[in-house]
């Protein structure tokens, strides 16, 4: 197979999807309008980060499969070498491409197996740009099934996964609230009041707007639907946690309760395929969306700013160091699966601690523990096992190490003092029973 280098675009668009992040945030303070929840905008991004760190641990599997049909069953061959046959078939590519998306996207509403994804991408009840990053960690294990007929039209891997970058990045800036509409444009393309629609839960916009780049597909299949008032933002059953890992889990266990309560083995494996809300006692009853409030307001805490501080700061911390790891081309499988395991740890702990579950405390002090411990293997022999991340300076900078050692005593100090204090209240209440 002909090898190409296409650069990673998502890589470089990092920088840019913060940039914009920031504008529509001063956009938040300049207007007053409230448009961001810390604990939301932290449970997003950290899915986000779950997202690359688990995509990157299956993608290699999904592309050699991808491949190998390129290679066996492509019914037309491109000369690559000829800028303009490359510019062809990456048109011919993204247009494909873009209409397997929207089969991909609608089925991914419609059943049950590929909504346990893709409802991670929906459970916000905010829409803002990073609920654009609020992306699912193992949904693409099923859904490059859909982009197979690409390798038959002989679509070069390395140009598919440059499109889906490229429609990714297209994606993300449509998820805001500040952009009310974009004229003529609206007819062709997927613009931030369609996708609006997309996010809301008023019956009348479920399942609707299901393209990626291109509109044109819900106009032609009967998917589309008009934004006529602001939707009410989320799932139709409330999802009430900021833990990316449950974000991720939470509708599988649902899907293993229905199918207990399906009769057969072959109902119970139909359930996979029924779309969400089918219930297996009444599989004639037609599925009710119930109705909104509008202009219901979405779920929102308010955090101490001690609290924003420290997961603002442990976040920065585990989110910039695993993608420093994920995007460097040298990181080891093992590296990586090391990346993955620690920032998960560290991201539901903090999650949890947003949450204010029960464990979170043990949590939290496990999660501290091992980074101390890490801190001390990574500062001993880091040049010695470890591939070179993306901005590698930092790390030989002592200060940074001297850092975070003190942010985990730091930390384990406060546990510690918050457990003792809890220690003490229950004895005091259980003498005075
Ligand atoms: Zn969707
Ligand atoms: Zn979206």
């Amino acid at each position: 197979m002909e090898t190409l280098e296409i650069p990673s675009f998502i890589t470089y668009a990092i920088p840019a999807f913060f940039l914009l992040i920031g504008v529509e945030l001063s956009f938040q303070w300049i207007t007053g309008r409230k448009l961001y929840n810390f604990r939301d905008s932290i449970a997003d991004l950290s899915t986000g980060v779950l997202n690359r760190g688990f995509t990157l641990l299956y993608i290699g599997f999904t592309v050699a499969a991808y491949s190998l049909l390129f290679e066996k069953l492509r019914l037309v061959r491109w000369d690559l070498e000829d800028p303009a046959q490359l510019w062809m078939s990456a048109i011919l590519g993204f247009l494909v491409f873009d209409f397997l998306y929207y089969w991909a996207h609608r089925m991914s509403h419609e059943w049950n197996v590929l909504w346990a994804g893709h409802v991670v991408h929906h459970q916000s009840e905010e829409f803002n740009l990073t609920v654009a990053l609020r992306q699912p960690a193992f949904h693409q294990l099923f859904t490059w099934i859909f982009f197979l007929p690409l390798a038959l039209l002989g679509i070069h891997p390395a140009v598919l996964i440059a499109i889906g970058e490229i429609s990714l990045i297209y994606q993300f800036w449509i998820h805001t609230r500040v952009i009310k509409d974009l004229g003529l444009l609206e007819w062709i393309l997927n613009t931030p009041s369609h996708h609006r629609v997309h996010h809301g839960r008023n019956p009348e916009y479920i399942d609707k707007n299901h393209g990626g780049t291109l509109i044109i597909w819900d106009r032609l299949f009967g998917t589309f639907a008009r934004e006529r008032e602001e939707p009410v933002y989320g799932i139709v059953k409330p999802f009430r946690s900021y833990d990316p890992l449950y974000a991720n889990l939470q509708y599988w266990r649902e899907i293993v309760g229905l199918m207990r309560r399906a009769s057969g083995p072959l109902d119970k494996l139909r359930i996979l395929f029924r779309p969400p809300g089918f219930e297996p006692e009444h599989p004639e009853k037609p599925i009710v969306v119930p109705s909104v409030r509008p202009g219901a307001q979405p779920y929102r805490q308010s955090t101490s700013w001690a609290r924003i501080l420290y997961v603002g700061f442990w976040f920065a911390v585990v989110s910039g160091l695993s993608l420093a790891f994920l995007v460097s081309e040298s990181t080891s499988v093992w590296v990586l699966l090391a990346v993955v395991l620690w920032s998960t740890l560290s991201l539901v702990a903090l999650g949890q601690m947003l949450s204010e579950t029960r464990r979170w405390k043990q949590l939290e002090a496990m999660r501290l523990s091992l980074t101390a411990v890490l801190c001390i293997l990574l500062t001993s022999s880091y040049r010695e096992w470890l591939p070179e991340p993306v901005g590698a300076g930092l790390m030989h900078v002592p200060f940074f190490w001297a850092v975070l050692y003190a942010a985990c005593a730091l930390g384990l100090g406060w546990l510690i003092g918050i457990s003792g204090r809890q220690a003490r209240q229950h004895a005091e209440e259980s003498s005075a029973l």
